[in-house]
């Protein structure tokens, strides 16, 4: 339906999903999800909610740890998992024009670890001035800095905020208001938010949403440069949402759903 108005095609999904829950299809089982959807197959057969059907923002590209060389062995106990609800923004307070952003990564790890006796480096996630990302604390078995089931792994970022919160550290120091992150890795920061907030039907700018670490804890973080930016952040990380949510296909895998479930009720 292109020509659909898009308040018009949002509407239409949520009674689509309420129908689906409604008619007991959902309970019919993921197995008809899985092969209608056509996606690969992820490791350990996640079950897809309604959120994926509603918002499907694909994840941006992520530099895994092996990839910025964590150092596995200092890894310890088991991590803790909860349903992600916002995004908190931090700065690392180390070198705005990081030499070697992947060295100030495994330096960051190596501190809360050793330094701070953390399990695992805090953040969920890191980004540098190139608008890289750089997974953060473990997750399991499912996309970066998630279990199998969705949920997200509980860092160590923000006192008392931590479980169902994704901590996304800025390399660099923005404590002066002239300081800012450069747009690369805002946008970065903004990619991970959509990807994690979009895929769970949580808006941007919804209040608590998207924030900065001093909203929630006494601390000057992620410094005046970065905090005065969230507002454009939110809106940056909305408009990714908007956009995966008006992918073609997107509009097709409901169409699809539809005519699957059609058939599947005779
Ligand atoms: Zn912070």
């Amino acid at each position: 339906m292109p020509d659909e108005d898009p308040k018009a095609r949002v509407l239409r999904r949520q009674l689509l999903w309420q129908g689906l829950v409604g008619a007991g299809v959902l309970a019919a089982g993921p197995t008809l999800f899985r092969s209608v959807l056509a996606a690969p197959p992820s490791a350990g057969a996640v079950d897809l909610g309604p959120a994926r059907l509603i918002a499907a923002v694909p994840a941006p590209p992520v530099v895994t740890r092996s990839q910025w060389g964590a150092d596995e062995r200092l890894r310890r106990g088991s991590p803790d998992f909860a349903p992600i609800r916002q995004v908190i923004v931090h700065h690392t307070v180390t070198a705005t024009q990081e030499p070697d952003p992947a060295a100030r990564v495994r330096a960051i790890h190596a501190f809360h670890v050793q330094g701070n006796g953390w399990s695992d480096i805090g953040y969920n996630f890191l980004v540098d001035q190139a608008g890289r990302i750089y997974e953060g604390r473990a997750g399991g078995a499912g996309p970066p800095g998630e279990d199998g089931a969705g949920r997200g792994v509980v860092g160590a970022h923000a006192e008392g905020h931590n479980a169902g919160s994704v901590g996304v550290a800025i390399l660099g120091t923005f404590t002066e208001d002239g300081v800012t992150p450069s747009d690369a890795a805002l946008d970065a920061v903004a990619a991970v938010a959509a990807w994690k907030l979009g895929t769970r039907d949580i808006d941007p700018v919804a209040p608590g949403a998207l924030i900065g670490h001093r909203d929630v804890v006494s601390t000057g973080c992620p410094g005046a440069g970065c905090q005065r930016r969230l507002p454009e952040l939110r809106d940056r990380a909305r408009a990714r949402i908007a956009g995966a949510s008006s992918q073609p296909e997107d509009g097709g895998l409901i169409e699809e759903v539809l005519e699957a479930v059609g058939g599947l009720l005779g």
